[in-house]
């Protein structure tokens, strides 16, 4: 079946988005960045569609100690196993080089890519703050909040739209 990576720098809510998605406390969240390790893999389906979710641990290209080259190796690993990648970023801190860099890596991969602006907390119309994000270059924007679920269906369909579920291959 189809895999979705999550990926982003650590701490814009990527567990909390993989919980709310998977409907299940798997993985860990925390507001220490960097708490989730290595990569978590659940099996989702939306709309009938089956596809295996995998959340990484945080990104953070512009330092390299062990931890952190650890967890972009684990990224890596994940994205180059994708077939679709979530990129998730904050509303909170706009965009940051961090943000720049994740775009730059995920552009290079040439996989299909959807990005999560979370900590879009409020309901109703988008913030002006939002359009910031286009400047990543990635096209679609989705936003989300995690903590309240706001734009996960949302964020489902767009990345659906993506996936080939055509194939009969079994895992
Ligand atoms: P990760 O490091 O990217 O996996 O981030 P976590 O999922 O651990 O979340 C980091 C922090 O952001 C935690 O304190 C979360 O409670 C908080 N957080 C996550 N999603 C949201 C959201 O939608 N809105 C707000 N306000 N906070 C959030």
């Amino acid at each position: 079946k189809p895999i979705v990576a999550i990926v982003g720098r650590p701490n814009v809510g990527k567990s909390t988005i993989f919980n709310k998605l998977t409907g299940q406390r798997l993985a860990i969240v925390e507001d220490t960045p960097g708490v989730t390790r290595d990569r978590i893999f659940c099996d989702c389906e939306w709309c009938g569609n089956k596809f295996l979710l995998v959340d990484t641990g945080g990104i953070e290209p512009r330092i390299d100690d062990g931890l952190l080259a650890h967890m972009r190796e684990q990224a890596q690993i994940a994205i180059d196993s994708a077939d679709c990648i979530i990129m998730v970023t904050e509303l909170t801190n706009g965009v940051t080089p961090q943000d720049q860099d994740i775009a730059g890596m995920l552009m290079r991969s040439g996989k299909p890519v959807v990005l999560a602006v979370n900590k879009c907390d409020k309901i109703g119309e988008p913030p002006m703050e939002l359009y910031d994000f286009y400047s990543l270059g990635l096209g679609e924007i989705i936003p989300v909040s995690g903590v309240h679920g706001h734009g996960t269906g949302d964020l489902l369909d767009a990345v659906c739209a993506h996936l080939d579920f055509t194939r009969d291959d079994e895992d």
